[in-house]
């Protein structure tokens, strides 16, 4: 509660980012910390600690920052989860529906063995989209994807929704 407390009094809102009638949750000063940055990814690993997870897919790219760290307190391998054209070697790729347009999702073919045991780690969970198009590339990777673990959820957004029947946590909620 104190964790949460502090956390939620460190997030920063940004009227019309990035564009004009979004209000964008900044979690910089959150990662600016050292204290407040160590004790949450922490917090986003504990409730997977007694299972046993492979490997971490953090989402480019405020997930690789949080994701890593995560993998390293459950001693998990990390895959990254990419923007197409950036990863060098055979890819699969899954396309999702943004609100305006489409988006893409690239991981390495043999990221994990069909027996991983995956946690996706995400920033900020909001409609689900990206969390959802992330679950289905890496179950296509033949993986297992036993849990999500977020920093943050917006709740209005109904994301939740998107993963249907999935293990989730979320530090915070607004
Ligand atoms: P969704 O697909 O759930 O609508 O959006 C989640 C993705 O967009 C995440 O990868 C997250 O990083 C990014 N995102 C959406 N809204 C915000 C926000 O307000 N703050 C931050 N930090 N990321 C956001």
């Amino acid at each position: 509660p104190e964790l949460v407390a502090a956390a939620l009094a460190a997030l920063r809102d940004v009227a019309d980012f990035p564009r004009p009638g979004i209000r964008f949750k900044d979690i910089t000063p959150l990662l600016g910390d050292a204290a407040l940055f160590a004790r949450l990814t922490r917090a986003m690993a504990k409730p997977f600690e007694a299972m046993a997870i492979s490997h971490v897919a953090g989402i480019e790219s405020r997930g690789f920052i949080l994701g890593a760290p995560v993998a390293q307190h459950l001693d998990a391998g990390f895959i990254p989860l990419r923007k197409p054209g950036k990863l060098p070697h055979r890819t699969r790729r899954v396309e999702y529906a943004l609100e305006y347009g489409t988006d893409a999702l690239e991981a390495h073919a043999d990221a994990c063995g069909e027996g991983g045991s995956v946690l996706l780690v995400d920033d900020v969970l909001a409609t689900g989209g990206t969390a959802a198009a992330a679950v289905e590339l890496l179950e296509g990777l033949g993986a297992t994807v036993v849990g999500c673990s977020f920093l943050l959820a917006i709740d209005a957004l109904g994301g939740a929704g998107r993963l249907p029947g999935r293990r989730f946590e979320t530090v915070l909620h607004v």
